[in-house]
Protein backbone atom coordinates (compact mmCIF):
# COMPACT_ATOMS: atom_id res chain seq x y z
CA UNK A 1 0.00 0.00 0.00
CA UNK A 2 1.11 3.23 -0.76
CA UNK A 3 1.92 5.53 2.48
CA UNK A 4 1.54 9.36 2.48
CA UNK A 5 5.08 10.63 2.84
CA UNK A 6 4.17 14.24 4.78
CA UNK A 7 3.10 12.20 7.96
CA UNK A 8 5.21 10.07 10.07
CA UNK A 9 3.61 6.74 11.21
CA UNK A 10 2.21 6.60 14.70
CA UNK A 11 -0.38 8.51 16.33
CA UNK A 12 -0.67 12.55 17.53
CA UNK A 13 1.21 13.58 20.49
CA UNK A 14 0.20 16.68 22.19
CA UNK A 15 2.61 17.55 25.46
CA UNK A 16 2.25 20.72 27.50
CA UNK A 17 5.28 22.34 28.98
CA UNK A 18 5.65 24.26 31.72
CA UNK A 19 8.01 25.91 34.32
CA UNK A 20 8.16 28.76 36.83
CA UNK A 21 11.54 28.16 38.09
CA UNK A 22 14.79 29.22 36.70
CA UNK A 23 15.43 30.10 33.58
CA UNK A 24 12.38 28.63 32.58
CA UNK A 25 12.25 29.73 28.64
CA UNK A 26 15.55 28.05 28.25
CA UNK A 27 14.47 25.07 30.24
CA UNK A 28 11.41 24.52 28.11
CA UNK A 29 13.24 24.80 24.95
CA UNK A 30 15.60 22.35 26.47
CA UNK A 31 13.16 19.56 27.01
CA UNK A 32 11.15 19.85 23.87
CA UNK A 33 14.98 19.59 22.13
CA UNK A 34 15.59 16.47 24.43
CA UNK A 35 11.74 15.24 23.61
CA UNK A 36 12.62 15.60 19.69
CA UNK A 37 15.77 13.74 19.94
CA UNK A 38 14.00 10.28 21.60
CA UNK A 39 13.36 7.64 19.22
CA UNK A 40 9.68 7.20 18.65
CA UNK A 41 9.10 10.99 18.47
CA UNK A 42 8.73 11.71 14.84
CA UNK A 43 8.33 15.64 13.53
CA UNK A 44 8.23 17.79 16.49
CA UNK A 45 6.70 20.81 16.66
CA UNK A 46 7.03 23.44 19.49
CA UNK A 47 4.46 26.70 19.75
CA UNK A 48 5.47 29.46 20.41
CA UNK A 49 6.07 30.30 24.58
CA UNK A 50 4.10 32.13 26.53
CA UNK A 51 3.85 34.04 29.45
CA UNK A 52 1.01 33.22 32.23
CA UNK A 53 0.13 33.74 35.97
CA UNK A 54 0.22 30.85 38.33
CA UNK A 55 -3.28 29.05 38.39
CA UNK A 56 -4.30 26.55 41.38
CA UNK A 57 -0.03 27.23 41.88
CA UNK A 58 2.67 29.62 43.53
CA UNK A 59 5.26 32.10 42.72
CA UNK A 60 6.33 33.70 39.50
CA UNK A 61 4.70 33.60 36.15
CA UNK A 62 4.76 30.66 34.19
CA UNK A 63 6.11 30.39 30.92
CA UNK A 64 3.95 27.85 28.44
CA UNK A 65 4.50 26.12 25.66
CA UNK A 66 2.57 22.89 23.79
CA UNK A 67 4.37 20.33 21.47
CA UNK A 68 3.28 18.28 18.73
CA UNK A 69 4.35 15.20 17.40
CA UNK A 70 3.72 12.11 16.13
CA UNK A 71 4.58 8.86 18.21
CA UNK A 72 4.57 4.86 17.74
CA UNK A 73 5.39 4.85 21.49
CA UNK A 74 2.52 3.64 23.92
CA UNK A 75 0.80 6.57 26.31
CA UNK A 76 2.28 4.41 29.41
CA UNK A 77 6.04 4.71 27.62
CA UNK A 78 5.57 8.27 26.64
CA UNK A 79 4.25 9.36 30.58
CA UNK A 80 7.63 7.83 31.73
CA UNK A 81 9.50 9.98 29.23
CA UNK A 82 8.00 12.70 30.59
CA UNK A 83 8.89 12.06 33.43
CA UNK A 84 12.35 11.06 33.06
CA UNK A 85 12.95 14.60 31.20
CA UNK A 86 11.43 16.31 33.91
CA UNK A 87 13.71 14.89 36.94
CA UNK A 88 16.68 15.85 34.18
CA UNK A 89 15.71 19.29 35.27
CA UNK A 90 15.48 18.78 38.92
CA UNK A 91 12.10 18.82 39.24
CA UNK A 92 10.90 18.14 42.83
CA UNK A 93 7.10 17.57 43.88
CA UNK A 94 7.26 18.63 47.70
CA UNK A 95 3.56 19.30 48.08
CA UNK A 96 0.84 19.61 45.05
CA UNK A 97 1.12 22.17 42.54
CA UNK A 98 4.11 23.26 43.61
CA UNK A 99 6.13 26.13 41.38
CA UNK A 100 8.23 23.48 39.29
CA UNK A 101 10.90 24.15 37.15
CA UNK A 102 9.91 22.04 34.79
CA UNK A 103 6.28 20.13 34.48
CA UNK A 104 5.36 18.39 31.21
CA UNK A 105 1.83 16.83 30.81
CA UNK A 106 0.25 14.15 28.18
CA UNK A 107 -2.74 16.51 26.61
CA UNK A 108 -3.67 14.36 24.26
CA UNK A 109 -2.78 10.77 22.32
CA UNK A 110 -4.45 10.60 19.12
CA UNK A 111 -8.16 10.30 20.38
CA UNK A 112 -7.51 7.79 22.88
CA UNK A 113 -9.36 7.79 26.19
CA UNK A 114 -6.98 7.11 29.20
CA UNK A 115 -8.28 6.33 32.97
CA UNK A 116 -5.53 4.76 34.60
CA UNK A 117 -4.38 5.76 37.88
CA UNK A 118 -1.05 7.02 37.00
CA UNK A 119 -2.48 8.51 33.53
CA UNK A 120 -5.64 10.50 32.45
CA UNK A 121 -6.13 11.12 28.66
CA UNK A 122 -7.40 14.00 27.64
CA UNK A 123 -5.82 15.78 30.40
CA UNK A 124 -8.73 15.94 32.51
CA UNK A 125 -8.40 19.99 33.34
CA UNK A 126 -6.47 20.75 29.66
CA UNK A 127 -10.09 22.46 28.27
CA UNK A 128 -10.25 25.10 31.00
CA UNK A 129 -6.84 26.45 30.92
CA UNK A 130 -5.61 28.91 28.80
CA UNK A 131 -2.18 28.37 29.09
CA UNK A 132 -2.90 24.92 27.62
CA UNK A 133 -5.25 25.78 24.90
CA UNK A 134 -3.26 29.34 23.49
CA UNK A 135 -0.25 27.14 22.24
CA UNK A 136 -2.62 24.25 21.56
CA UNK A 137 -4.63 26.65 18.93
CA UNK A 138 -1.42 27.92 17.12
CA UNK A 139 -0.62 24.17 16.68
CA UNK A 140 -3.81 23.20 16.16
CA UNK A 141 -6.81 25.57 14.97
CA UNK A 142 -10.15 24.52 14.72
CA UNK A 143 -9.36 21.57 17.19
CA UNK A 144 -12.43 20.10 18.27
CA UNK A 145 -12.12 18.27 21.86
CA UNK A 146 -14.76 16.49 24.05
CA UNK A 147 -15.60 19.63 25.21
CA UNK A 148 -16.44 22.01 22.42
CA UNK A 149 -14.03 23.62 19.66
CA UNK A 150 -10.88 25.03 20.95
CA UNK A 151 -11.12 28.53 19.66
CA UNK A 152 -14.50 28.45 21.88
CA UNK A 153 -13.12 26.49 24.95
CA UNK A 154 -10.17 29.52 24.82
CA UNK A 155 -12.71 32.43 24.32
CA UNK A 156 -14.28 31.04 28.16
CA UNK A 157 -10.65 31.57 29.56
CA UNK A 158 -10.90 35.42 29.11
CA UNK A 159 -9.59 36.15 32.63
CA UNK A 160 -6.57 34.24 32.89
CA UNK A 161 -4.26 36.27 31.85
CA UNK A 162 -1.90 35.13 28.98
CA UNK A 163 0.59 36.87 26.79
CA UNK A 164 3.27 35.49 23.90
CA UNK A 165 6.59 35.88 25.77
CA UNK A 166 8.18 37.91 22.76
P1 LIG B 1 0.12 18.41 37.70
O1 LIG B 1 -1.30 17.88 37.73
O2 LIG B 1 0.20 19.77 38.29
O3 LIG B 1 0.74 18.34 36.33
P2 LIG B 1 2.17 16.54 38.49
O4 LIG B 1 2.97 16.96 37.29
O5 LIG B 1 2.90 16.50 39.80
O6 LIG B 1 0.93 17.47 38.69
O7 LIG B 1 1.53 15.14 38.15
C1 LIG B 1 0.97 14.35 39.14
C2 LIG B 1 0.62 12.98 38.57
O8 LIG B 1 -0.29 13.12 37.53
C3 LIG B 1 1.76 12.19 37.97
O9 LIG B 1 2.34 11.37 38.90
C4 LIG B 1 1.07 11.37 36.86
O10 LIG B 1 1.08 9.99 37.09
C5 LIG B 1 -0.35 11.88 36.88
N1 LIG B 1 -0.98 12.05 35.58
C6 LIG B 1 -2.23 11.63 35.26
N2 LIG B 1 -2.54 11.94 34.02
C7 LIG B 1 -1.47 12.59 33.49
C8 LIG B 1 -1.22 13.16 32.22
N3 LIG B 1 -2.13 13.13 31.25
N4 LIG B 1 -0.01 13.77 32.02
C9 LIG B 1 0.91 13.81 33.03
N5 LIG B 1 0.72 13.28 34.27
C10 LIG B 1 -0.46 12.67 34.50
MG1 LIG C 1 2.29 17.37 35.39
Amino acid sequence: MIQPTDVAPGVDLYVGLGANLGEAADTLLHAADRLARTPGILNLRLSPLYRSAPVDSSGPDYINAVAHARTALPPQAVLTLLQAIEQEHGRQRPYRNAPRTLDLDLLLYGDRRINEPTLIVPHPRMHERAFVLRPLADLAPGLILAQGRLEDLLAGCIDQAIRPLR
